[in-house]
């Protein structure tokens, strides 16, 4: 009897959720299984990451279980830590492999999907890499939001002028959809904070945004890119375009403006490359590092290898400018991921792939609570209409009903009910307490 081709998915994300999920869906029964590796067993609606910070949506909401949804594909939590293309394994990194020390394991296949996404795109900036703060994860949300809450207690409780106005600056780099939608919901829910601190005033806080470019979410256009520009302002948020971080030592993020902020709180949302695992195939990549593949997302000369999303360069047939690739973001991922499946499992059968064509339906980002742009389908809106639709957008893409439920309920009961302001600090060390109890433990810090 032959055995069912084997199909590796690289990747539990945008791509790699939706590729699986489409394959598990048209392949028959015995026709080939479907293996998905992740080193998180969820998938994260990265749109819902500034909220899940702000707390108006739980964070175990803006994800989704893999195993839940994949029922008929075997889900790995690990990481695969090289792909040899030329013999059709992966070496996979998984819990059992690192408690028995034997190396990574071996995982053959015959048809490749991979999916490792994107990681931050940092630069050699003194400080950064000790003290710099990513938004690309859940837990990066969670720990920022409990990160910023705790700040205001800082500053709440100490005598030493320099600790507060340390605590309370702010500083994010990256004026794009992470770095503009992280720092507006941020900013909107410290402010609603402050009400309960008895001497933090919203004025005291300072909030910076400083980016390289002349203009902050180019996603949406020059004009709401403005417009979101001056509602920053008017909250009273630095807004420094043509800026860059030149360093961030010491508590003190100086920048190419000449101004030095002391802070304790930079956070790096400056753009994104080709996820690591990338580099450590033989896959043909690009001069930027992302894996080069046909319109049909295809790797490039190569047989039984696809790719998409933001580990690849993929062509933008819709562009009128020749030469031109899709953009990373989600809007191309998911449809990319389903396109995908349907190539593999035409190839599968004989058959001939198609190739992906999408022409952007426009973007919408919020700017805190009310507030927000959106360019959809040609049309401009702005305010409460666009924050609106950002928020109905993403409800309507985000997998699965019973997320779509549970994230309507949490607006429900944020719009009923006060917001929740307690920093959780400790979660990241959860054992502290009990350590104290058993003599092992250190003293808080006084
Ligand atoms: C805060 C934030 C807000 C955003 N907002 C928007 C928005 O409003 N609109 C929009 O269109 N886009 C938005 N994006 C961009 C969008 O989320 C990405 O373009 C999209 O996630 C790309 O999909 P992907 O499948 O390529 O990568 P991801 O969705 O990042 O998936 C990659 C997966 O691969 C896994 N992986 C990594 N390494 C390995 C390995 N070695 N082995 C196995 N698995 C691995 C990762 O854990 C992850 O699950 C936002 C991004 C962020 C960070």
């Amino acid at each position: 009897m032959t055995q069912p081709a084997r199909i590796l998915v690289v990747g539990g994300g945008y791509v790699g959720m939706y590729a699986a999920l489409r394959l598990q869906r048209r392949l028959r029964r015995g026709e080939a299984e479907v293996v998905v590796i992740s080193p998180d067993p969820y998938m994260t609606y990265q749109p819902f990451l500034p909220e899940a910070a702000a707390g108006s949506v739980a964070p175990a909401h803006v994800i989704v279980p893999l195993r839940r949804v994949l029922p008929r594909c075997q889900v790995v939590v690990g990481q695969a830590r090289r792909i040899d293309h030329a013999r059709r394994v992966a070496y996979v990194s998984t819990h059992a492999t690192r408690s028995e020390g034997g190396g990574d394991a071996e995982l053959r296949y015959d048809e490749l999907v991979l999916a490792p996404g994107s990681v931050s795109r940092t630069l050699p900036i003194p400080g950064l890499a000790e003290s710099g703060i990513g938004f690309k994860t859940v837990e990066e949300a969670v720990g920022l939001r409990n990160h910023v809450l705790a700040q205001l207690d800082i500053a709440s409780s100490t005598r030493d002028v320099e600790v507060r106005d340390a605590a309370l600056t702010f500083v994010f780099v990256g004026g794009g959809f992470a770095g503009v939608e992280a720092l507006a919901e941020l900013e909107d829910m410290a402010r609603y904070a402050t009400r309960y601190y008895h001497n933090v005033l919203p004025e005291d806080m300072r909030w910076v945004l400083v980016e390289a470019s002349d203009r902050i979410l180019p996603e949406v256009g020059a004009e709401l890119g403005r417009y979101a520009v001056r509602e920053l302002r008017g909250r009273n948020v630095d807004v420094r375009l043509e800026t860059r971080l030149a360093s961030c030592e010491k508590r003190v993020a100086v920048l190419s403006d000449g101004a030095r902020l002391p802070t304790r709180t930079v956070v790096w949302t400056a753009g994104v490359r080709p996820h690591p695992l990338v580099a450590a195939t033989d896959l043909p990549r690009d001069p930027h590092g992302r894996l080069r593949v046909t319109a049909a997302l295809r790797l490039d000369g190569t047989e039984h290898a696809w790719a998409a999303g933001d580990a690849a360069a993929v062509p933008d047939l819709t562009a009128e400018k020749p030469g031109a690739e899709c953009a990373p973001n989600a809007q191309h991922a998911v449809r990319q991921g389903r396109l995908l499946a349907d190539n593999v499992v035409a190839t599968l059968r004989g058959g001939e792939p198609r190739e992906y064509r999408h022409a952007l339906i426009g973007s919408v980002a919020s700017l805190g609570l009310h507030q927000g742009v959106a360019h959809l389908y040609g049309r401009q809106v702005k305010g409460y209409p666009a924050w609106l639709m950002h928020r109905l957008y993403h409800l309507s893409r985000l997998p699965t009903a019973n997320r779509k439920a549970r994230v309507l309920s949490d607006w429900t009961l944020a719009a009923l009910f006060k917001r929740e302001i307690a920093a959780l600090g400790s979660l990241e060390n959860p054992r502290a307490e009990f350590e104290l109890a058993v003599g092992t433990g250190r003293q808080p810090d006084q």
